[in-house]
């Protein structure tokens, strides 16, 4: 089966040494913002200095919150930084059928089970255990429907999650996480029919053959869930670095929904230096992107050796 969802696997150069294939995978929920440049800009890094290629891939699955228009804007916004991806771009809202393939499989596996809960009713269960919802927490589903939907109709379709992951971060180190009890059984397909950004991140980072995944702090904690699916779908994990997050004048995270100013395209070379002060390159000065890019390639070389021998240490 990991044929049929691999079928676009990268072409080796040689049997011995897999090519490095990273990738920036933004949502088109609004404009690049100074958050998502430091992401786009550590995966490009990383790529050009492993001479390797970079991708984007937009991660359109999660339509309501899609807004027209703006994943071509953040590729003219790449464009005007001079990240320009080395093949054509994925978009995730035109790749259900292989989400859908790779959802059978875990059904048959008895991997995959249907859900009838509401969030209303999983709130109820634990406000009866005692334990109230935080806004903003991680609701944790207690695998009700796992023994079937008793009567109720399906909403969502859940992973039977069990087991504890264990992960390396290039940049935080060793990670763990206990998925069944901090998470639960997670959606793989929405109660609106919308695939669940795990499940297409999976299934699309395994078909783009990416072998290393470069993204925001915000993300770490889905690896866990992603390593989870990844070896349910006899997937191969890439390694990870989770890039430092830019925070906000009030110190929470910098983010389209808490009003995150957009790039100034007019100026790409300033916007291409912050990204950079947050991931403690040194400043670069130069007149062009370009120029820019190529200067700070072995700057980044030295922020990853640093990483790598802190992780042995
Ligand atoms: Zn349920």
């Amino acid at each position: 089966m990991a044929e049929r969802l691999l079928s676009h696997p990268p072409a080796c150069k040689s049997a011995t040494a897999v090519p490095y294939r990273g990738r920036f995978a933004p949502s088109p929920t609004g404009p690049l913002h100074a958050g998502s440049l430091v992401a786009a800009l550590a995966s490009w890094l990383d790529a050009r200095v492993h001479g390797g290629a970079w991708l984007v891939r937009i991660e359109d699955v999660d339509t309501p919150r899609c807004r027209a228009g703006a994943a071509e804007f953040i590729l003219g916004q790449l464009a005007a930084c001079g990240l320009l991806p080395d093949e054509p771009v994925w978009w995730q809202s035109r790749r259900g059928d292989a989400y859908g393939a790779a959802l059978q499989v875990l059904v048959e596996a008895g991997l995959a089970y249907p859900c009838g809960c509401t969030r209303a009713e999983i709130d109820a269960l634990w406000a009866a255990r005692g334990v109230a919802h935080r806004p903003g927490a991680e609701r944790i589903y207690p695998g009700t429907c796992r023994a079937g939907l008793q009567g109720k109709p399906a909403r969502a379709m859940r992973f039977r999650a069990e087991g504890v992951v264990h992960w390396h971060d290039r940049r935080l180190g060793p990670q763990m996480q206990d998925v069944a009890r901090e998470v639960g059984d997670f959606v793989l397909e929405r109660a609106d029919g919308a695939w669940a950004y795990q499940m297409a991140v999976v299934v699309d980072d395994a078909a783009q053959g990416i072998t290393h995944v470069v993204r925001g702090e915000d993300l770490a904690d889905n690896t866990a869930r992603q390593i989870l699916l990844q070896r349910a779908l006899t997937l191969p994990t890439p390694s990870y670095l989770h890039t430092p997050l830019v925070l906000a004048a009030d110190g929470r995270k910098l983010s389209k929904q808490n009003g995150a100013w957009a790039l100034d395209l007019s100026r790409p070379v300033p916007a291409l230096q912050a990204a950079a002060q947050v991931l403690a390159l040194p400043r670069i000065e130069a007149p062009t992107p370009q120029d820019w890019l190529h200067a700070a390639r072995p700057a980044w070389a030295g922020i990853i050796a640093s990483f790598a021998n802190r992780s042995i240490a």
